[in-house]
């Protein structure tokens, strides 16, 4: 007899992982299905940055400080570290200050303030305005999504090295045999040509790939993640300003091959001192096998001007995600007990908890 449970998962990245949290938190019996021995897709590639100062104002924000209250708990109830709290942005262009002081004058801008140069000894002359924000935090995907995963795997079914092959209401066809469950939740990431391909590519969802490095500790500690004026035009919390206009053409006038190569920079630091720094951003649905060293010294040239010489190289690796221009992300009802969730931008870490419950909301 095939077993039944009340909500099958699909995929085990943080979306999968958050769904599964939150059925597992509302007493749900939970399986969950991964085709990989082990995660290996964004949700272990990324900064593990739990992103609210910068996200798009209004909802989306609020999804992000709602997620990252979740993890802080879940953190704590499955031994993850918080490695790192709080933002810092620095803004070496005037166009730049403008967006910052402009985001301090919103609602976002709660909590936030800018810091003179002594607050800052950690970052390089010529640093114009620094903003700190508190309500960011950081953990180390690489051992957190092991953590999370092994925290629900005492309270749920989880499936490693089985693939979903089709869904349909209440049943799920596997490697392993069909499964039943009274809902399906399928978080495929950003596998566009497996489960729903149609309603996936109606919703116009394409891949975006990143190059990362890891450095050699510099020495000393960063007191919070770092980002600076590249990331003011990407972020949409910041982009969206009307101040953003002047900074865009400043930066596409004096920033043309960082622009090209979607560059702008983040840097986190780990336990034993290491720095994960990014990222780039190209734009297509099969990942280039090779990554470009002249992308990575576009991102240390932003290193260098924000925190001085780069320390050396110790990891390079890419990594993708899900992306779209309709929206930031889905929750679709191919079938009135079946949900296809896809964080379809950058921010799938620091909004998943939110989007599970919402996922919840809508059966
Ligand atoms: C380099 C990089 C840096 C990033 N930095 C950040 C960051 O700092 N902060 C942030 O918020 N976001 C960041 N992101 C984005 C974030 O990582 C993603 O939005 C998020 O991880 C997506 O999670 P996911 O679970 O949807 O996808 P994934 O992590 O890709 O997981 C999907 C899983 O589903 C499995 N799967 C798919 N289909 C099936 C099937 N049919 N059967 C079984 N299993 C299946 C796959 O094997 C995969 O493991 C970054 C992304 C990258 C690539």
């Amino acid at each position: 007899m095939t077993p039944t449970y009340d909500v099958a998962i699909v995929g085990g990245g943080i979306i999968g992982l958050a769904h599964a949290w939150t059925a597992v938190k509302a007493g749900l019996k939970v399986a969950l299905f991964e085709r990989h021995a082990r995660a290996t897709g964004a949700s272990i590639r990324n900064f593990g940055f739990i992103t609210v100062t910068g996200q798009q104002r209004g909802d989306f924000h609020a999804l992000a400080m709602r997620t990252r209250n979740i993890w802080l708990e879940a953190a704590e109830q499955a031994g993850i570290a918080i490695e790192q709290r709080g933002l810092y942005i620095s803004a070496r262009y005037a166009e730049s200050e403008d967006v910052l002081r402009a985001f301090l004058d919103t609602e976002m801008g709660a909590g936030c303030r800018l810091l003179t140069s002594a607050e800052t000894p950690f970052l390089a002359k010529g640093q114009r305005a620094v903003l700190h924000s508190p309500h960011d935090i950081r953990v180390e995907s690489r051992t957190a999504i092991p953590k999370l995963t092994a925290w629900l795997s005492e309270r749920a079914d989880l499936f490693y090295g089985v693939t979903v092959t089709g869904v349909d209401s209440g049943r799920l066809a596997t490697s392993m045999g069909e499964m039943r469950a009274e809902r399906i939740i399928v978080c495929p990431g950003d596998d566009l040509t497996g489960l729903f391909t149609d309603r996936i590519k109606a919703r116009n969802v394409s891949r975006s790939q990143l190059q990362m490095m890891r450095l050699v500790s510099p020495g000393f500690r960063l007191p919070g993640a770092v980002m600076s004026d590249l990331s003011l035009i990407r972020y949409l919390g910041y982009a969206d300003l009307p101040e953003a206009v002047a900074l865009k053409a400043r930066l596409e006038a004096e920033h043309a091959a960082q622009l090209a190569n979607g560059v702008h920079l983040i840097v986190v630091q780990s336990a034993d001192g290491s720095l994960v720094v990014g990222d780039s951003h190209h734009y297509h649905d099969a990942p280039e096998p090779f990554t470009s060293e002249a992308v990575d010294q576009l991102i240390l040239d932003e290193y260098r001007a924000v925190l001085g010489s780069p320390p050396p190289v110790i990891e390079r690796w890419s990594g993708t995600y899900a992306t779209s221009t309709d929206q930031l992300f889905l929750i679709d009802q191919p079938l009135p007990d079946v949900r296809l969730v896809v964080a379809t931008c950058g921010a799938g870490a620091s909004t998943a908890f939110g989007i599970a419950e919402r996922t919840f909301q809508s059966f």
